[in-house]
Parts: C-alpha cells; sequence; structure tokens
C-alpha cells in the first residue's frame, strides 16, 4: 500500500499561487473532498476530477490547493 506524504503530514509541501505567488493552502485530497461535498459540486468540476484515469495507476494523490488571498483553487499530483 502506497502512502502520501501530505496526507500523513511526512512532507510539507510548499506550492505557490500562478496567479499572485501567495503560498496555497492544501486542502487534502480532492476523493476525500467529493466523499463528502459531490452532492452539491458542480458537474463541471466532477468532471475534472473524472478526467483524471492515470492517477490511480500511477499512485498519485490529488490535492486540493487553495489560495487565501485571491482564493484561486489548483489541483496537484502528489507522488505516493
Ligand atoms: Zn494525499
Ligand atoms: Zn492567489
Amino acid at each position: 500500500m502506497t502512502i502520501c506524504p501530505l496526507c500523513n503530514g511526512l512532507r510539507a509541501f510548499h506550492f505557490f499561487c500562478p496567479r499572485c505567488q501567495t503560498e496555497m493552502e492544501d486542502q487534502g485530497k480532492v476523493t476525500d473532498y467529493f466523499d463528502d461535498y459531490s452532492p452539491y459540486m458542480e458537474i463541471d468540476v466532477m468532471k475534472q476530477v473524472d478526467g483524471y484515469p492515470m492517477t490511480r495507476r500511477n499512485h498519485e494523490c490529488v490535492h486540493l490547493f487553495s489560495c487565501p488571498y485571491c482564493q484561486n483553487e489548483e489541483v496537484r499530483f502528489i507522488k505516493e
């Protein structure tokens, strides 16, 4: 079983907002996020997640980052 370093707090991941260069905050795994909120999410966003068929095969954990400054949201693949 693979372990995501971010989910398990093994490693900090610093990612900066491409729009304003503010350090973005890890919102956790996208999959967890959608388990909780999927009934309320927009279809476009769900499609976006479904558009990543490689992640399971590559053992990558998909994290959602949000910028506290400009509310930009970015999805990043974390190698497990
Ligand atoms: Zn993770
Ligand atoms: Zn930003």
